[in-house]
């Protein structure tokens, strides 16, 4: 069983270390020259963590990680906490996995470590999918075709495969963009900020935590805009523009933005939820089914569970039984990448509400779940898919 999987992004490394797991011969193909990622953080819940063990990767991808006791949730004028949830030793035992922070370049070099050299072709840009009822072909950029009996197209938030299986439409704007940095944590050292911090205010919210065995400082500051801003991962901002977008901060959030330097600006965009993602034996994986805001830390993690869910279904399969296979793998994972979609721009709604009678409702809602759980409320999605 042949299997080309598009792009080598987390979604599609993973899904090509699980349907090796699965038994196939898998061919992953990526239009970069090597494997990069970007200097940014990411945050990996257990859900997606369970998987990666089940990959045999975790020990790999928790070596450079921070393993945060909690999050601690504040507000954006004084630091003021409003509530903290466990995440350490208590959320894996409860979870049956850590939650890990981790720099996207360690996490991307951990899973490309694990899938074998001869199985990648790098520099290889996809042009077209077909398929007839027997097999698909990827065309690549220099006219070469390769065939197979599955194509996964991991293509990414801007994907052209699927546009090639469902027509046009674009990504779309959230309204919403971010300022990222990476600092060493070492000059940050005398705020005294928790490993993992979500300041919320109107319109805006703040979020930083240690990646790299907490070495580095990984910093998110996002607000609602209604310019248009490109999805870039390296589109630098204007000197200074966090501080007047974030003036009136708390003085730790505005001095950690002032040492910060130079910081990049990406505009949020999301993809309209579809009511599939196969056709014949080609399917979407990642992002290109279902980019989301980031505002529950769950677009990496929703795709590692499409890979893990595409394993499953895609062992012992016959080349005839694929097509049925894929509806297998989308039923189990369609409804619920569609609902974090969901939660995710939820989020970000309640993060940013104005200082007034809901965002205080908002709070001592918080505060009681805390005090009930010691857990966030989007935990309790983290040991679904068990
Ligand atoms: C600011 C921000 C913060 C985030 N934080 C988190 C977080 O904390 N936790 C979390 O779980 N998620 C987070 N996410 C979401 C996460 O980054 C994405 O959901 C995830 O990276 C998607 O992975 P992917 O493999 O689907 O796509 P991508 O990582 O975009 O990979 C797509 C790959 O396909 C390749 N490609 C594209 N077209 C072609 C072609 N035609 N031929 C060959 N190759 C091609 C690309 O070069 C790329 O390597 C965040 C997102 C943002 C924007």
């Amino acid at each position: 069983m042949r299997a080309v999987v598009v792009g080598a992004g987390i979604g599609g490394l993973t899904a090509a270390l699980s349907l090796r797991r699965a038994g196939w011969d898998v061919t992953l193909v990526e239009q970069a020259a090597r494997f990069t990622e970007v200097g940014a953080g990411i945050q990996l819940a257990p859900n997606a963590t369970r998987v990666l063990r089940r990959l045999d990767v975790l020990d790999a991808v928790a070596a450079p990680a921070a393993r945060p006791s909690h999050v601690s949730f504040r507000t954006w004028s004084d630091g003021a906490e409003i509530c903290r949830y466990a995440l350490g030793r208590e959320a894996e035992e409860e979870f049956g996995a850590p939650y890990l922070l981790l720099h996207r370049a360690d996490l991307h070099q951990a899973l490309s470590a694990a899938v074998p050299s001869e199985s990648v072709r790098l520099s290889t840009t996809v042009v077209d999918i077909t398929q007839d009822d027997d097999s698909a072909q990827v065309t690549t950029a220099t006219g070469e075709r390769l065939g197979a009996d599955l194509v996964v197209a991991a293509d990414g938030i801007r994907s052209a495969a699927r546009r090639w299986l469902f027509g046009e439409d674009e990504a779309v704007f959230s309204k919403t963009a971010a300022y990222r940095a990476l600092l060493p944590v070492a000059e940050v050292a005398d705020l005294g900020l928790p490993p993992l911090g979500v300041w919320l205010g109107p319109d805006r919210h703040f979020v930083h935590y240690w990646v790299r065995r907490g070495e580095l400082l990984n910093v998110v500051a996002v607000f609602s805009t209604g310019a248009p801003a490109q999805e870039s991962w390296t589109d630098r901002a204007e000197p200074g523009e966090q501080l007047r977008e974030f003036a009136q901060w708390d003085p730790r959030v505005l001095s950690v933005l002032e040492r910060a330097g130079q910081v990049l600006r990406y505009g949020i965009h999301t993809r309209t939820p579809l009511t599939r993602w196969n056709l014949g034996r080609v399917t979407l994986l990642g992002d290109s089914a279902h980019a989301m805001v980031p505002f529950q830390a769950q677009g990496a993690a929703q795709a590692i569970l499409d890979a893990a869910a595409l394993g499953d279904a895609l062992t012992d399969t016959t080349p005839a039984e694929v097509p049925a296979a894929l509806d297998r793998y989308v039923a189990r994972r369609l409804p619920t990448a569609t609902s974090t979609q969901a939660a995710s721009t939820q989020a970000g709604r309640d993060f940013h509400l104005p200082d007034g009678p809901e965002a205080t409702a908002r709070n001592a809602r918080m505060a009681a779940h805390a005090g009930e759980n010691r857990f966030m409320p989007q935990s309790a999605a983290w040991g679904a898919d068990r």
